[in-house]
């Protein structure tokens, strides 16, 4: 109850704002009716640091500070980032009102711009454990080595739902279904913490609104020519989710909406996001995005208006501020931008500023320093890179012994944990080498090895000879950010990949090929010969978790957070489109740890297959074949009671061959709920007709490796291509 002071109260120790006691909102107007204009504008502009000094900081009452792309202070520890932190801090509240910058960072996948750090999988691998809790618990880790350094806010997550592999910020999202992105909203609630002014808490930014992952051609900054139904349909739903979870700021989009760029559309920033959605945090521009507005250099004035009056309430200007700051004046005192708009952005700012507690503990609080790469986290992350495999291909391989003969590990992303954490790595781009410290994926093969099999490794798989028992081929993307790694031309392996491949494949040995890479490749080149295919994704600094799996400590669980085309052009293609990628979103193999050896089932009477009598597989399997074909026949492989694989063959005719052409048919196996012979799907028939002319008939075989449940009906189609 309101209750009325009987006696006036003693002069307080505290002007109003500065009372932790008092509501938020009522310090949030105390403090606007004491700003200046150049108090307010301050607030809304965002610097690089690399620009500013603790002097700048209170001559021109920033509100913010960022390191973009990782511009790291000397030395590029987690005490000089404090010390650097708390210089700046001290220039803030040397302002009359006192009032403390807020300094953010891409922490993207750990607090990946300091050495040392606990670097996690990115997103994309996140999205493939399809765990949202452990995807809070990977953001509470990096929120507490962030919060060490004195950074309270963090450009993360990125919501983006990508349509468009070939799109370089593929790996930054957690995939392409609405649905997945949403549930790992819960990243919010682990950067945030329970409550903004926790010791840990660290405020988060959902970004890019919006349309980001859905731009034709996956072209980073491109243009998302959708309907708003498919806009609200496929790429509002993870900033819903983000909003319930108390997100404190979102990120606006450098991307386009049917040709008009997000920083300059009202109707999406304030009518939807801030009206619709109820967004009650603050909106911040990207990296200089405004200076696209009129597709000119620079920034204008005209621009500084269009985008604040959009509904951007600060400014990640980066550079050049003090133009910035005079043109948010003359706009303000012209009219162009009313009061009442600024107003509305420093009470937004402001609020966030007062949660997070930064007005009672301004400066850096280093009392988690100890977490910085510690034990716990880098466990916590081995698990996520576990968790994360999601293997496409397994002939019965994997897992790997722990014991026995030679393991020949091979290929660019064996050794290299710079490859292996991709872009925003201590750098933007990030880099290859021995950047960050952590254990490559070949150190883990030895480590879960010690004292078992012996290992040898050479990046070109010159070590791959009759000698090995088995080789690792450890392949796929070097590191790259945004636009950087956008490859409108498709997603080809590069030529040390098939050089390596051609090699191993030379010697017969047996082959497993982990694909360190932000995104499916084109794997046609390795899939039909090689015995299994892991997916690792960007681990992050804890390569073991990779051999984790290949050697059994533990059995993959991760699947597919996108569909993975056909070929290296066959984009874009998300789940529902109509395309038969070839392996479908979720698609991921599985097996019973610790299991004993293979079973085959023989192969079952010519009416059908027949599922074998073990626990697992009790109910009949029927298949229909096409008009024209015989029935489907074959076995299926067991291991320890688990059906992991299904070979089945069968005859059929093709009336319709024309002399001079070689036919490739592609069989492909339906089950009831309509999933496509998951995960190996597509396999082209072995048998070709020898002569032109309607053949008199081919054999397909073909085996899907497998984790359907036991009993399902499937029927097989049979597609012909013709080459001549
Ligand atoms: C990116 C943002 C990032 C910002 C700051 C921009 O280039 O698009 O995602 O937060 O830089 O580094």
């Amino acid at each position: 109850t309101a209750s009325t002071p009987t006696t006036a109260p003693a002069q307080a120790a505290v002007l109003p704002y500065l009372d932790p006691a008092l509501p938020v909102a009522t310090r949030v107007d105390d403090l606007l009716g004491r700003m200046t204009l150049d108090d307010k504008i301050g607030q809304m502009t965002q610097a690089e640091r690399a620009v500013v000094t603790p002097a700048d900081m209170t001559t021109y009452r920033l509100g913010s500070v960022l390191s973009g792309g990782g511009s790291a202070p000397s030395p590029n520890t987690t005490a000089g980032w404090a010390d650097l932190y708390d210089r700046l801090q001290r220039g803030a509240l040397a302002t009359p009102l006192q009032i403390p910058m807020l300094y953010g960072i891409d922490a993207v996948h750990g607090n990946n711009n300091a050495l040392g750090a606990t670097l996690f999988p990115h997103n994309i691998g996140l999205g493939a454990t399809r765990d949202p809790q452990l995807a809070q618990d990977v953001a509470r880790a990096v929120a507490e080595e962030v919060s060490a350094t004195g950074v309270d806010w963090t450009f993360a997550p990125c919501l983006c739902v990508v349509r468009d592999d070939r799109w370089g910020r593929t790996y930054e999202s957690f995939g392409e279904d609405p649905a997945l992105v949403s549930s790992m909203a819960t990243t919010v609630t682990g950067f945030q913490g329970e409550r903004l002014d926790g010791p840990t808490s660290v405020l988060a930014t959902a970004k890019h609104f919006i349309g980001d992952g859905g731009t034709v051609g996956g072209d980073d900054q491109g243009d998302a020519r959708i309907t708003e139904a498919e806009l609200r349909a496929v790429h509002l739903p993870p900033f819903e989710a983000a909003i319930d979870r108390g997100v404190g700021s979102v990120m606006v989009s450098y991307s386009s909406w049917n040709g008009v760029k997000m920083h300059g559309n009202r109707y999406l920033l304030t009518d939807v996001l801030k009206g619709e959605l109820g967004f009650d945090g603050f909106v911040v521009s990207d990296w200089a995005a405004i200076d696209q507005l009129d597709g000119a250099r620079g920034f204008t004035a005209q621009e500084v208006a269009t985008s604040i009056n959009a509904g951007i309430d600060m400014v990640m200007v980066p550079n050049d501020y003090r133009t910035f700051l005079t043109h948010l004046r003359q706009n303000v005192q012209s009219g162009a931008i009313p009061v009442a708009r600024v107003d509305d952005a420093v009470r937004r700012i402001l609020t966030k500023k007062v949660e997070l507690g930064l007005f009672e503990r301004p400066l850096a609080d280093r009392s988690s320093a100890s977490t910085v790469g510690s034990a716990a986290h880098r466990a916590l992350a081995r698990t996520a890179v576990q968790r994360s495999q999601v293997v496409l291909k397994n002939t019965g391989v994997l897992p790997l012994a722990r014991t026995g003969g030679k393991v020949c590990v091979a290929g660019k992303n064996a050794h290299d944990i710079g490859n292996q954490s991709g872009g925003w790595t201590l750098s933007w781009q990030g880099a290859s080498g021995a950047t960050v410290p952590g254990t490559t994926i070949l150190q883990g093969v030895q480590e879960v090895l010690a004292g078992g099999r012996t290992t040898t490794h050479a990046r070109d798989a010159s070590n791959v000879d009759a000698s090995c028992s088995v080789a690792v081929a450890v392949l796929g993307e070097t590191p790259y950010a945004e636009g950087e790694g956008d490859r409108p031309g498709g997603l080809s392996l590069d030529a040390a990949d098939t050089a390596v491949l051609e090699r191993i494949r030379s010697t017969g040995v047996p082959t497993v090929v982990v694909l360190v890479s932000g995104r499916p490749l084109d794997v046609s080149v390795l899939l039909p010969w090689v015995q299994a295919l892991d997916v690792a994704w960007l681990p992050g600094s804890e390569g073991a978790g990779v051999a984790d799996v290949l050697f059994g400590k533990v059995a993959p669980t991760g699947t597919l957070p996108v569909s993975w085309p056909a070929s290296a052009t066959q984009q874009p293609v998300n789940a529902g489109d109509g395309r038969t990628p070839l392996f479908p979103l979720g698609a991921g193999l599985t097996w019973t740890p610790g299991d004993g050896g293979v079973v085959v089932q023989p192969p079952s009477a010519p009416t059908g297959l027949t599922a074998g009598p073990t626990t697992t597989s009790t109910v009949p399997l029927t298949w229909s074949a096409p008009a024209g074909s015989s029935a489907v026949t074959g076995y299926e492989v067991h291991r320890g009671g688990l059906r992991v694989a299904t070979t089945a063959s069968m005859r059929f005719t093709d009336a319709g061959l024309t002399a001079g052409t070689a036919y490739t048919y592609t069989v492909r196996a339906v089950d009831a709920a309509g999933n496509v012979s998951p995960p190996s799907a597509a396999v082209t028939a072995t048998t070709q007709p020898a002569t032109p002319g309607p053949a008199s008939g081919c054999t397909a075989t073909w085996r899907t490796e497998n984790s359907w449940g036991s009993g399902f009906t499937a029927s097989v189609t049979v597609t012909a291509t013709g080459t001549t």
